[in-house]
């Protein structure tokens, strides 16, 4: 019998709740991916948090036993990034909400980044959640999007675990910009498709891809618009009885990785 892992060439994986819980490896999280490694299969590690690089996250994986290089990374801060290269947007003045994180992502891919007043005058306005958002940066995107700026959002997350409870994400800085504009964003992260057609277009042509990942209603559901095959892991968020009872059905349900790596008996 086969191997799960040997049905596909491609892995997609969700990070927080799939790779690791805070600083915490998932059960046999390293032994998994260290393996799909050693099998040659590509591996893109995708996230909707903004906050940091591909390198801290190369870095934090390596800590967890888990060696990968930065080029396996794709944030939505990333993602934006290349969505607007894609886009043919990269020339144009950007003004950006977000962390020190997320700006050399722009900049990486040749957006000239306006800082501070200046920023009203921007063609595009690109927006993550980061901690020290302020009544300025709203007021400069606001004025921007009215002069008629592209409104792109990395993701529309409404919160996010730690360990006193759920701090505010990306969505309620995104809602705030868009009840001061009237202007809805172009949104980059899951649960749309557009992060993973992304990705995609990051691994070579034709080879058999697959999402792994711990919430349905965004790694499954993204997956699923983009075309991908899914496989939801319960070593995150989702129990197996929220699995059972959800109209979003992934291809595989896996209580652990065993399944990934070990044929069935
Ligand atoms: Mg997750």
């Amino acid at each position: 019998m086969k191997r799960l892992l040997d049905r596909f060439d491609h892995f997609l994986i969700d990070l927080d709740g799939v790779v690791y819980l805070g600083d915490q490896p998932t059960p046999c999280a390293p032994e998994t991916f260290n393996a799909l490694k050693e099998a040659g299969k590509r591996r893109l590690f995708i996230t909707n948090d903004p906050r940091h690089t591909a390198n801290d996250y190369a870095r934090k994986l390596i800590r967890l036993g888990i060696p990968a290089d930065p080029a396996e990374f794709l944030t939505s801060g990333r993602a934006a990034a290349l969505y607007l290269e894609n886009e043919g947007k990269t020339d144009r003045p950007i003004f950006v909400v977000g962390s020190d994180g997320l700006r050399p992502e722009i900049e990486a891919v040749g957006g000239r980044v306006l800082r501070g007043r200046e920023g009203t005058a921007a063609a595009v306005v690109v927006v993550g959640g980061h901690e020290h958002f302020s009544y300025q940066e709203l007021k400069i995107a606001s004025l921007a999007i009215q002069r008629g700026a592209a409104f792109i959002a990395t993701n529309r997350d409404a919160n996010f675990p730690m360990p006193d409870g759920l701090w505010p994400g990306t969505g309620p800085i995104v809602a705030a910009i868009e009840v001061a504009t009237g202007v809805s964003p172009v949104v980059v992260g899951k649960p749309e498709k557009r992060i993973f057609e992304i990705a995609l277009d990051l691994f070579p042509p034709n080879g058999r891809s697959v999402i792994i990942g711990d919430r349905l209603d965004s790694d499954i559901l993204g997956g699923q618009r983009a075309g991908l095959a899914t496989i939801l892991v319960l070593s995150g968020c989702t129990t197996a009885a929220m699995a059972d009872r959800s109209p979003i059905r992934p291809d595989y349900v896996i209580e652990n990785f065993s399944r990934l790596t070990t044929p069935p008996a």
